[in-house]
């Protein structure tokens, strides 16, 4: 495919300022829900023949997210392209100041594998909202997702707006080539780099949804029970290839053994099996591989079964973990839970700290005082107190990274501000104008300017 002229495309159509116009904004957000909508079945079929994934699940963790994204940015993408007043000093008196949202262009998304629906459209809404034109390259590794969403937009879209490309390393390399106004890329840290390096050469902004280690923190005073439930549901869903999934736990000493047989009991409660469809397969033998060598044998607490022919690794705890262990020096993006412990909160501060800045990071207790001074010392994308996961399914709170993690967020309207360019523009009347700030200058003036700007 001749990827420059797809892009060029998509600039004449840009040009054309049809997607500037907020009611064309809205007319094609309709229509992706109603393409999305009247293909469900397909949907939940590409999913399922890639990860053997529910429809409860696919529902849950991928379409309800989209739907949502898509009705808010419906009922307030006018507002949030309206022109928006700012004060005016007194130097710019007789004046007004005001912000005007201009979308970026042509943009391309680059989505990853785990949620491979949502990862990819949710950005590509939020690019439609702010009136840009979107080129998606979904991540190749679901080949049925990727070609049903090739299928599904390239079907019920001009290519001057809407295209997906599909693709892996090769294609990808090849489009980023190409010059574009804006790449959301969502991935591994190797990869955003490779993406910020290929954006720089044509000074192209960024948002990277990157990777890492989130950590839960438990101290000794919590609700054992309700935090192994929650613990639990968030490190397993989709079999632990979630960006945000608890990657470790670090628990108060005195309260591991309990937190431990809770974990178990919500592990046993919830049968993950794929068969029953509450659990999911791991993507492909290549991850199968990596997990599985993750496992330490003589450390794990429960579970460590790894079926190669089903792709299927079963919820494993592992203890007595240290963070010189394989397991801790990498992403475990699987359904692994490492327990570690702590004896002071300075300590497990100082533990998270001494790594890369996780994307999420979680708060187990009911101390204000702790709850706030983790808080205020680590530093973490998002995140959340006495839950996992659940952040990122609000919409009025930004998801992103930092540091390691990431540049950038989205959601809502953060998404929109994403793919939006501020310009701020300063108006002014012709009826006057003071003389102060021209030359010839004197003392006088001066004198006056001080009193003025302070
Ligand atoms: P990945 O980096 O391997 O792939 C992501 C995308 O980059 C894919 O579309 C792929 O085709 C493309 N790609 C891969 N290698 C490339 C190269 N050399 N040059 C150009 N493009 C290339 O990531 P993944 O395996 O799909 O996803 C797993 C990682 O993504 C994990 O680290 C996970 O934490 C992270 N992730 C982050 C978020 C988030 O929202 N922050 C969400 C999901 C996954």
């Amino acid at each position: 495919m001749n990827y420059r002229k797809v892009i060029d495309l998509q600039r004449q159509f840009f040009n054309t300022n049809a997607t500037k116009n907020i009611s064309f904004r809205v007319k094609e957000l309709k229509h992706l829900k109603h393409v999305l909508k009247k293909n469900e079945a397909l949907l939940y079929e590409s999913i399922y023949k890639d990860f053997k994934k529910s429809e409860f699940e696919t529902y849950t963790t991928e379409l309800s997210i989209i739907y949502n994204e898509i009705d808010l940015a419906l009922v307030k993408v006018k507002k949030w392209s309206k022109k928006k007043k700012a004060s005016t000093g007194l130097a710019n008196l007789p004046g007004k100041s005001y912000i005007i949202p201009e979308p970026y262009g042509t943009v391309l998304v680059i989505g990853a594998w785990n949620y491979p629906y949502q990862l990819s459209l949710c950005p590509a809404i939020a690019a439609i909202a702010a009136g840009c034109t979107v080129v998606l390259k979904p991540s190749e590794v679901p080949s049925h997702t990727a070609a049903t969403m090739a299928k599904l937009i390239n079907q019920n879209f001009g290519p001057g707006f809407f295209k997906v490309i599909e693709g892996g390393v090769q294609e990808t390399t090849e489009i980023l080539t190409v010059k574009f106004d804006k790449i959301f890329f969502t991935g591994s840290v190797a990869v955003g780099k490779i993406i910020y390096e290929a954006a720089a050469k044509h000074l192209t902004p960024v948002t990277l949804e990157l990777g890492g280690k989130s950590p839960a923190i438990i101290t000794n005073d919590v609700n054992i029970d309700m935090t192994a439930k929650r613990l639990v549901w968030g490190k397993f869903l989709n079999a632990g290839q979630t960006c945000i999934a608890p990657d470790y736990v670090l628990v108060a000493s005195d309260i591991k053994d309990e937190l431990l047989s809770a974990v178990k009991k919500y592990i046993e409660k919830a049968a993950y099996h794929v068969d029953n469809q509450n659990y999911t397969q791991i993507i492909n033998d290549k991850n199968f591989d990596r997990i599985e060598n993750l496992i330490e044998k003589d450390k794990v607490y429960i579970g460590g079964d790894c079926k190669k022919e089903e792709r299927v690794i079963t919820p494993t705890v592992l203890v007595n973990v240290e963070f010189s262990d394989k397991v801790m020096q990498e992403e475990i993006f699987g359904p692994i839970l490492p327990v570690l412990t702590f004896d002071t909160i300075e300590e497990a501060i100082k533990k998270v700290n001494s790594l890369s800045k996780p994307l999420s990071f979680y708060i187990f207790t009911k101390s204000k005082s702790i709850k706030n001074k983790v808080l205020n010392e680590i530093s973490f994308g998002g995140g959340a107190v006495n839950d996992t996961l659940m952040h990122f399914t609000e919409h009025t709170l930004p998801f992103g990274g930092v540091g390691n993690s990431g540049i950038g967020n989205y959601h809502g309207k953060f998404g929109f501000d994403t793919f939006s360019h501020y310009k701020g523009i300063l108006q002014k009347p012709f009826w006057i104008e003071p003389n102060l700030k021209y030359p010839p200058y004197s003392a006088t003036k001066l004198k006056w300017l001080k009193r003025i700007l302070g």
